[in-house]
Parts: C-alpha cells; sequence; structure tokens
C-alpha cells in the first residue's frame, strides 16, 4: 500500500517569520503520518526554521531544488550536502517554474536526483506537458521522455522510494485543475512507463502526485484516483487552514 503524500510547494513567497507562522497554524494538527504523509516545500533561506519547527511534528521537509555538485565553486547555488546535514528529507526537483525560467534541463534534474540520492534525501521529480502539447496529443510521449530522462541510471530500489509530480503546465496557477479523469491517465500513464523501465513491483511502489490547482474542494476527488497518491500544492499549501484542510482529505 502507497501512503498518500500532500507536499506543498510555497515557491518563492514567505520569510522565516512567516514560516514560524505557518508552523504555528498546523502544530498538532497534522494526520498521523502513518496515515498521510505531509510535506512543505519551501525556499532555502526558510528551511532552518522549517526543520526546526517540523521537530516533533508529523511534517517532513523539503527543498524547492538543489544543486547536482556537492560543494564548490558555484555561487548561489545550494548544496544537496548542506540539505541532508540540516535534516531537510525531500527535494523538488524539475519543477516546470525551473525549467522554463531558468532552463534547467533533463539532464540536469537526473544529476540532480543522483546527487539526492547521494546525500539520503529523496526527490519529488516533476514533469507535465504544455497546452499546444496537449492539443497536439503529444502529451503521454512527452512526459514518458520526461520520466524517462529523470530515472536514467537510478536504480530499481530507488525508484520504488521517490515521489514523481505530474503537473500539468497548463493548471498550474491558473484555477483549471485537470479534471479528475484527466490527472488520473496520465499517471496511470507514468506507472506503466516505471513499469517498462523498472517492473511492476517498482512501478507498484512509486507514488505519483497530482499537482495544479489542487485546493480543498477537489483534492477528495483527484485522491480517489487509483493512481494518484497525493498533490502538489501550490497557491492553496500557504495558509494553515487550507493546508490542514488538505491534509485531512480522508
Ligand atoms: P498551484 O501550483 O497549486 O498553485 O497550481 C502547483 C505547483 O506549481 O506545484
Amino acid at each position: 500500500m502507497r501512503t498518500p503524500i500532500i507536499a506543498g510547494n510555497w515557491k518563492m513567497n514567505k520569510n522565516p517569520e512567516e514560516t514560524q507562522k505557518f508552523l504555528d497554524g498546523v502544530k498538532g494538527k497534522l494526520p498521523d503520518a502513518s496515515k498521510v504523509e505531509t510535506v512543505i516545500a519551501a525556499p532555502a533561506i526558510d528551511l532552518s526554521t522549517l526543520v526546526a519547527g517540523a521537530k516533533g511534528e508529523p511534517l517532513k521537509t523539503a527543498a524547492e531544488n538543489s544543486y547536482f555538485e556537492d560543494a564548490g565553486a558555484f555561487t548561489g547555488e545550494t548544496s544537496p550536502k548542506a540539505l541532508s546535514e540540516m535534516g531537510i528529507d525531500y527535494v523538488v526537483i524539475g519543477h516546470s517554474e525551473r525549467r522554463q525560467y531558468f532552463k534547467e534541463t533533463d539532464e540536469d534534474i537526473n544529476k540532480k536526483a543522483k546527487a539526492i540520492f547521494r546525500n539520503n534525501m529523496l526527490p519529488i521529480i516533476c514533469c507535465g506537458e504544455t497546452l499546444e502539447q496537449r492539443e497536439a496529443g503529444e502529451a503521454e510521449s512527452w512526459v514518458a521522455g520526461q520520466i524517462k530522462a529523470a530515472l536514467d541510471g537510478l536504480t530499481a530500489e530507488q525508484v520504488s522510494s521517490l515521489v514523481i509530480a505530474y503537473e500539468p503546465i497548463w493548471a498550474i496557477g491558473t484555477g483549471k485543475t485537470a479534471t479528475a479523469d484527466q490527472a488520473e491517465e496520465m499517471c496511470a500513464h507514468i506507472r506503466k512507463t516505471v513499469a517498462s523501465l523498472y517492473n511492476e513491483q517498482t512501478a507498484e511502489n512509486v507514488r505519483i502526485q497530482y499537482g495544479g490547482s489542487v485546493k480543498p474542494a477537489n483534492v477528495k476527488e483527484l485522491m480517489s484516483k487509483e493512481d494518484i497518491d497525493g498533490g502538489l500544492v501550490g497557491g492553496a499549501s500557504m495558509d494553515p487552514e487550507s493546508f490542514l484542510a488538505l491534509a485531512h482529505f480522508q
């Protein structure tokens, strides 16, 4: 059985003080980790506050990006080794905003995934198509290509433990959620892709989230789908009450 995973992605929002306020708002109210795993991905400058506040709470912590080298002359980048040492659990990689605005390539994402495993954390690997690709009937082949490239060289054991987030670009921050059936169709396709690259058991183990305008009003229907194991949530994860409503979707 796959444990559901609800993750907030704050993007470039909140300072340490606002992070603390959020943590105070969810303290003692999150679901038991055996029922639903909850994660917050916060900007790098908020991570010390996040790690301190998550102690003793069933809340996992995530960075929104990390570099593929552990240390060195890479001004402005974040070391995966340092993230791991400070107690971070997950790193989000390959978000469409990073691919689009910061020109991250599939190859970078693959190297980052390896660096995250090397440092004993787990990646949340994002994928997803544009509206043009969907309308041209290319969405499935595009997403399969992103998955294949991101997982290249990873072991079945590693793939079993990581998280894939399917986020159609046309649904992010637009208020346009993919229908639960559209989301399910692609998540099932991703699982099949993993089965073809590895084996049935690995595909059965990997957790796949849907992301793109997930909110308390639609989370239950999305989560009822067979191949949707969680949500990666931007806008609706910022407010403690809203995040708690998502986390308690059951
Ligand atoms: P959204 O963002 O929930 O605001 O659409 C999702 C994401 O980009 O991870």
